[in-house]
C-alpha cells in the first residue's frame, strides 16, 4: 500500500471539528500523497448571533471548503441541522453514500463520548457506516448510489474537546501523531473559520480559537513528549481491523502511551 493509494474519509458534526481534532494529522496524510476527504454533518447553521441560518450556513461551507482546500482535501456536507443531527435510517443512508464514496481505508470522527451529542451521534452513525458500507444489501436511498467497499476500513476517534466526557473524567488517547512540523498548517486552516471568532467568543467564552486549538495540541504533546501533538483511540470492536494503520503511515510519529491490558 503506498500513500497514493490511501483514501482517508474524515466525518466530523461541523465546519471547523476536523480542524480543531485532527487538521494536524491530516496534513501530515496529504503531504505524504494520501487522498483526503472531510465531510461534515451540517453546515453549522447555528453558528452565528446575528446571521439567519441560510447566510450563516454559505458562509461556514465556503470557509470549511478553503480550509480543505489547504491540504488538497475535497469537502463536502450534508446539510443535516445543527443540533439536530439523528441517528436515524434516512441520516445513515447519507452518511453511508459519503462514506462509500470516499472508498476509504482511514476514517476519522468524533470520540463516542463528547461535550455535545451532535458529536457523539456522529461518531455513532460513522462507526455503523465503517461498519457496513461493504454490505451490498444496504441500501443508501441515494439515486446514485455509490458501491459498496471492499473492506471495513481502520476507525480512529479523536479527542473530545477538552479531553472529557459530560461528568468531567478525562478519557485517554492512546495514540499521538507528533504534529509539530504541521501546527502552523492546523493554525491556518483554523483561521479560515472567520465567522466563528465572534460566536465562540460569546457562546462559549473562547477568546481566540488559535489559542484554544495551541493549548489543545500543548495538552496532548506533554501526554505523548512531544511539543505538539493530536491524540486518538482506535476503534478495536469485532470485524474492524486490529492492526494500527495509523502508525504504519506516520511512521515514528505514532506513541503508544498504554497498552491494551495493562
Ligand atoms: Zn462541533
Amino acid at each position: 500500500m503506498t500513500y497514493q493509494t490511501i483514501n482517508v474519509f474524515a466525518l466530523f458534526a461541523h465546519p471547523d471539528d476536523a480542524e480543531f481534532l485532527c487538521s494536524g494529522t491530516l496534513a501530515i496524510l496529504a503531504d505524504r500523497g494520501a487522498r483526503i476527504h472531510i465531510t461534515t454533518m451540517t453546515a453549522g447553521d447555528c453558528g452565528s448571533t446575528i446571521l439567519p441560518a441560510a447566510k450563516i450556513s454559505r458562509i461556514r461551507r465556503e470557509e470549511a471548503a478553503r480550509a480543505a482546500k489547504m491540504i488538497e482535501a475535497g469537502y463536502s456536507c450534508l446539510m443535516e441541522k445543527d443540533l439536530n443531527i439523528f441517528y436515524d435510517r434516512r441520516t445513515l443512508g447519507k452518511v453511508m453514500q459519503a462514506l462509500r464514496a470516499a472508498n476509504p481505508d482511514l476514517v476519522f470522527t468524533h470520540s463516542p463520548v463528547d461535550y455535545m451529542v451532535d458529536h457523539e451521534t456522529t461518531s455513532r452513525l460513522c462507526q455503523t457506516a465503517c461498519f457496513g458500507a461493504m454490505a451490498p444489501n444496504f441500501q443508501t436511498g441515494s439515486r446514485k448510489a455509490a458501491r459498496p467497499i471492499r473492506s471495513v476500513p481502520h476507525l480512529y476517534y479523536t479527542e473530545p474537546f477538552g479531553g472529557r466526557d459530560i461528568l468531567g473524567e478525562e478519557i485517554h488517547s492512546t495514540l499521538f501523531v507528533d504534529i509539530a512540523p504541521k501546527l502552523s498548517r492546523k493554525e491556518q486552516m483554523l483561521a479560515c473559520h472567520e465567522s466563528q471568532r465572534a460566536f465562540l467568543s460569546a457562546q462559549q467564552g473562547i477568546a481566540d480559537m488559535g489559542t484554544m486549538m495551541r493549548a489543545m495540541a500543548e495538552r496532548a504533546g506533554k501526554l505523548s513528549g512531544c511539543a505538539s501533538a493530536e491524540g486518538f483511540r482506535q476503534h478495536l470492536g469485532q470485524g474492524f481491523p486490529h492492526d494500527n494503520l495509523l502508525n504504519t503511515l506516520v511512521g515514528t510519529r505514532v506513541r503508544a502511551t498504554r497498552i491494551s491490558g495493562q
